[in-house]
C-alpha cells in the first residue's frame, strides 16, 4: 500500500502579503513531516518508479510526497526542510510560468479570493463580468451557470466553490482567462511578471532541486484540463511539458512523472504519456494506492487529510494504509 501526499502552498501565512491564502503553514508542514517520518517510510521518487517497473518492491507503509505548481514556497520553505531530513520528493511545475513569467489563471483566482473578504461580492462581480461577454460568446443563462457551479466542495465554502468552478471549469477558456485577469488586476496586482517572479520557481531553482535528488515531474504547459484539449493540443502540451523537464535535467526525460493539472486526463492522455515514456501519473482522486497495476492513475491524499503533528494519534487514512489489501478491494473513501 502506497500513500501519496499532495501539497500546494506551504508558507508562513501570517507573515506574507496574503495571509488568507488557503495554504499549509510552515509549522504545520514540519509537524506533518514529523508525523510522516514516524509512521511511514518516505520513499524516493526513483524507488516508486523502480517499483512501478517491477525492479523493486516498496517497503511497508510506503509514502511519497508530491508538490504541484512549481511554487517558490517549494524552494524556500519545503526544500530545506526536506533536505535536512534526507527526504526526496516530486516537484511538478507547469511550463508557462517558468517560460513566460506570467501567473496561471488557477493561481489568480486564489489570490483574488485571498484579497476580497466577501466572496458573495465576488460572485456578483463575476456574474456581471460574464454578462459583459454574452454578446460576443454563447454562454449559459445565469440560472444554468448557478446550477453548473453549485454543489459542495471538499475544503471551501459554497460561494468559494462556485467561484472556483466557474473560473476554473464552467466558463469557456477565453472568458475565464479574461475575467481572472480583470479581477487579478483590480484586486491583486497589475504587474504580472513581478508577481510571477515572487510566486514561481525559475529554471535555476528547479535545476538545483534536481541536483539535490528531487524528482521534477510534469504539470502541463498552461495548467489546462487535459481531457478537454483536442488530441493534437494534448500532444503539444505533453511535448512542451517534456521540453521543460529536459531543460531542467539536461537530457531527454525517461520514466518520468506527470501530475495532471486539476487531476484531468482522458484515455487518450494515458496513451500519449505511455508513448512519451511517462512512468507515473498522479491524479487528484482521493485515496491510497493498493497496488501499482495502473501506474498512470495513482490516487493521492491532500495534506489536509493527514495530521500535522508528530504526536498526533494515527489518522483513519494511516490505519487504512496498514490493513491487508484484498484483491479487487474498493478504494476507501
Ligand atoms: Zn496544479
Amino acid at each position: 500500500m502506497l500513500t501519496i501526499v499532495m501539497y500546494h502552498y506551504v508558507r508562513d501565512l501570517a507573515r506574507t502579503r496574503f495571509p488568507e491564502i488557503r495554504g499549509l503553514s510552515t509549522h504545520r508542514f514540519e509537524g506533518q513531516l514529523d508525523y510522516l517520518t514516524k509512521h511511514y517510510t518516505v520513499c524516493r521518487p526513483d524507488e516508486v518508479v523502480a517499483a512501478v517497473q517491477g525492479d523493486t518492491v516498496l517497503p511497508p507503509n510506503a509514502c511519497l510526497l508530491t508538490f504541484d505548481d512549481g511554487l517558490k514556497d517549494h524552494y524556500t520553505t519545503v526544500f530545506p526542510r526536506l533536505e535536512e531530513r534526507g527526504i526526496a520528493a516530486v516537484f511538478c511545475p507547469a511550463v508557462r510560468p517558468v517560460q513566460e513569467h506570467t501567473v496561471l489563471d488557477v493561481h489568480m483566482i486564489h489570490f483574488v479570493l485571498a484579497s476580497v473578504h466577501d466572496p458573495r461580492r465576488l460572485v456578483d462581480e463575476v456574474l456581471s463580468l460574464v454578462e459583459a461577454h454574452r454578446s460576443a460568446v454563447a454562454l449559459p443563462d445565469p440560472l444554468t451557470l448557478y446550477r453548473m457551479g453549485a454543489g459542495p466542495g471538499r475544503f471551501d465554502s459554497p460561494d468559494v466553490t462556485f467561484l472556483k468552478r466557474l473560473l476554473q471549469r464552467v466558463l469557456p477558456p477565453r472568458v475565464r482567462a479574461d475575467i481572472c485577469r480583470a479581477l487579478f488586476q483590480r484586486y491583486v496586482s497589475a504587474d504580472l511578471p513581478s508577481f510571477a517572479e515572487e510566486l514561481y520557481m525559475d529554471l535555476a531553482q528547479l535545476r538545483c532541486l534536481a541536483r539535490y535528488g528531487m524528482a521534477i515531474g510534469g504539470h502541463g504547459y498552461g495548467h489546462d484540463w487535459l481531457e478537454s484539449l483536442a488530441p493534437a493540443e494534448q500532444r503539444e502540451d505533453i511535448r512542451q511539458t517534456m521540453s521543460l523537464l529536459e531543460a531542467v535535467i539536461g537530457r531527454r526525460p525517461t520514466n518520468w512523472i506527470m501530475s495532471y493539472p486539476y487531476g484531468s486526463y482522458s484515455k487518450h492522455t494515458l496513451d500519449l504519456l505511455q508513448e512519451a515514456g511517462c512512468a507515473v501519473g498522479l491524479t487528484t482522486r482521493v485515496g491510497l494506492v493498493p497496488d501499482l497495476s495502473s501506474p498512470l492513475e495513482l490516487a493521492r491524499l491532500d495534506t489536509n487529510d493527514l495530521p500535522c503533528a508528530g504526536d498526533a494519534p494515527l489518522s483513519e487514512w494511516t490505519k487504512r494504509g496498514r490493513e491487508p489489501v484484498e484483491a479487487g478491494a474498493a478504494q476507501p473513501r
